[in-house]
Formats: C-alpha cells, sequence, structure tokens
C-alpha cells in the first residue's frame, strides 16, 4: 500500500496518530472528523495515499465511493441525524486542507444545526 511519510491520514491509518474510528476494511478507513462540524462529522479515506480526486484511479474511487452508503447508515444509527451532506474537496482554492483523498460526511440535524 503506498503511504506518504508526512501525511496525517497515512499516519492515522497507521495508527501513529489517534483517531475515532467509525468502519474500517481492506481499502477504506473512516474515522471522525477532529472539528466537528455537526455532531458525527466523519471522513472516509482510502488506504492508499492519493492527494484527490484527479489522482485516484477508478480501482480507488470505486472502493471509496462504494463504501459511502455503509458509512452514512453506521452513523444515522449511532447520532439519529434527519439529514447528510456529501462534501469532497480538490486542491487548496476548492477548500482542500489535507492531501490525501477524502470525502466528509456530515449529519443533519435541522435549520439549528449550524451548517449551511
Ligand atoms: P479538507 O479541508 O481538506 O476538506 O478537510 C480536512 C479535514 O481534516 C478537516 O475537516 C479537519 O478538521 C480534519 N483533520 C485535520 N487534521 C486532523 C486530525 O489529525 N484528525 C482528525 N480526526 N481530523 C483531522
Ligand atoms: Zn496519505
Amino acid at each position: 500500500m503506498k503511504m506518504s511519510q508526512d501525511c496525517i491520514f497515512c499516519k492515522i491509518i497507521d495508527g501513529d496518530i489517534p483517531s475515532a474510528k467509525v468502519y474500517e476494511d481492506k481499502e477504506v478507513y473512516a474515522f471522525l472528523d477532529i472539528s466537528q462540524t455537526t455532531k458525527g462529522h466523519t471522513l472516509i479515506i482510502p488506504k492508499q495515499h492519493v492527494r484527490n480526486i484527479y489522482d485516484a484511479d477508478a480501482s480507488v474511487a470505486e472502493s471509496l465511493f462504494a463504501r459511502v452508503p455503509k458509512v452514512a447508515n453506521a452513523i444515522k444509527e449511532a447520532f439519529q441525524p434527519v439529514g447528510l451532506n456529501i462534501l469532497n474537496n480538490n486542491e487548496e482554492a476548492a477548500g482542500q486542507s489535507v492531501f490525501h483523498l477524502h470525502i466528509h460526511l456530515i449529519p443533519r440535524y435541522g435549520k439549528e444545526d449550524g451548517f449551511g
């Protein structure tokens, strides 16, 4: 598995940086975002280090996006939100701050949940 030594998400996958795991299998890892936009805000990442969607080949993208419903339902069960936003930032101009491909799953709790 290709890793990047300076990447904080690769360190999270390796367990060198602690994280609150939501889901894991051979290809992907999902964990709570350190800055909870809403309760249960989760990131899902490929275990293979890929900078962002521009560098993802079909098999990385396929396994990553294919896991979204499973992780979304795990979050739904744990946190009982009434909706969900799915977000993916690519490059700095689009708000990407960690350069290891990731999908944000942001549970929604109604108009007063403080997000959008
Ligand atoms: P981006 O802005 O690149 O789309 O999202 C990166 C996300 O990673 C941010 O929401 C940020 O809070 C989260 N993040 C950054 N460093 C860490 C960390 O060490 N642990 C966890 N769990 N999340 C992190
Ligand atoms: Zn990485």
